[in-house]
């Protein structure tokens, strides 16, 4: 099947993308790596009217330092973000992660914003945003604010974006103390969407958790953070069993959703295992 037809827009920066996320009768489609939104547009699962392709706005794919924080355009693509020394420096954590998003080919085009922007509960980067604390910039034509990457992701598919904004950039602080981080994913075969994932950071150079943070991943509607196992956790030694199991055990009782794969039920077991292995590899 192919596309039904559109009209297809390449604006040459920022502003003239923004007006045209402003006629407010027409389906209006912003395409980023394209890598999502031309098999759901093939599938007919999006029919937008018009097509605004964001590939020639320079000012979108920086990385910069600004004050206490690394901006990141919303078009930089995951391998950019892989060679940026900046990312290599302040944010090790993404750099592990991206050999897990699909494959090569595809993070050659798929953006850092297109993922944000789509909201896959399966995806890693929104709970990994979560994790290092980001904040997501949306601009439209009249107006820019930042929305913590906690409160960003509302459900499958689903932000607090609206139809006129675009995402422009995504923000993390520079810890003042360097985190450290766990991180494991099920999934079938490498490089496919994750059935289940987890990730946890805490302080670094400490032998206790602090600051800790608990997200799972592929397990509900969208990304999962454990308050109860981060509680659970704080203060206590890193190899504290009692404390490690509380926060494991912390999972029941969190709603899960099924997908073409798993029921509720084996969700939860592979959101405890993932958990489990997670907290078990921010020793190493
Ligand atoms: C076979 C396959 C396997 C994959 N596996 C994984 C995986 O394991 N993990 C994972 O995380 N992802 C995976 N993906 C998705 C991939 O990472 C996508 O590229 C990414 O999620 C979307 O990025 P994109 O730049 O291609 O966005 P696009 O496909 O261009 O856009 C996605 C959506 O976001 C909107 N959008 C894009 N940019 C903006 C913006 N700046 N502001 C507002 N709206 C915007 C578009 O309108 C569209 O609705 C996989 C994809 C494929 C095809």
């Amino acid at each position: 099947m192919k596309s039904s037809a559109f009209q297809y827009e390449l604006p040459e920066d920022l502003s003239a993308a923004l007006k045209l996320l402003d006629s407010n009768d027409m389906d209006i489609l912003p395409l980023a790596g394209g890598q999502s939104l031309m098999p759901m547009m093939n599938f007919r699962l999006a029919q937008p009217d018009i097509l605004v392709d964001l590939n020639k706005i320079d000012s979108l794919k920086n990385i910069t330092i600004e004050a206490d924080s690394v901006k990141i355009g919303s078009m930089v693509r995951y391998c950019e973000l892989e060679q940026s020394e900046i990312i290599q420096k302040h944010f090790p954590l993404i750099i592990h992660v991206i050999p897990y998003i699909a494959h090569s080919a595809i993070r050659n085009r798929g953006t850092l914003g297109g993922s944000v922007s789509l909201a896959d509960p399966a995806a890693e980067m929104p709970s990994i945003l979560i994790a290092l604390n980001a904040s997501i910039e949306l601009s439209s034509s009249k107006n820019t604010r930042l929305v913590n990457a906690e409160d960003f992701f509302k459900g499958i598919f689903e932000t607090d974006k609206k139809s006129n904004e675009l995402v422009t950039s995504i923000n993390i602080p520079i810890s003042s103390s360097p985190k450290k981080f766990g991180f494991y994913e099920v999934t079938r075969r490498h490089g496919d969407y994750a059935m289940a994932g987890a990730v946890v950071t805490s302080d670094e150079g400490q032998d206790s958790f602090n600051e800790t943070r608990v997200i799972l991943f592929a397990v509900s509607t969208k990304p999962m953070r454990l308050i109860k196992s981060e509680a659970a956790l704080n203060g206590n030694n890193l190899n504290n069993q009692d404390a490690i199991s509380t926060a494991i055990d912390a999972v029941n009782g969190n709603t899960f959703e099924s997908d073409l794969h798993n029921d509720e039920a084996t969700k939860e077991t592979l959101a405890k295992v993932s958990l489990k292995r997670a907290i078990g590899g921010l020793n190493g």
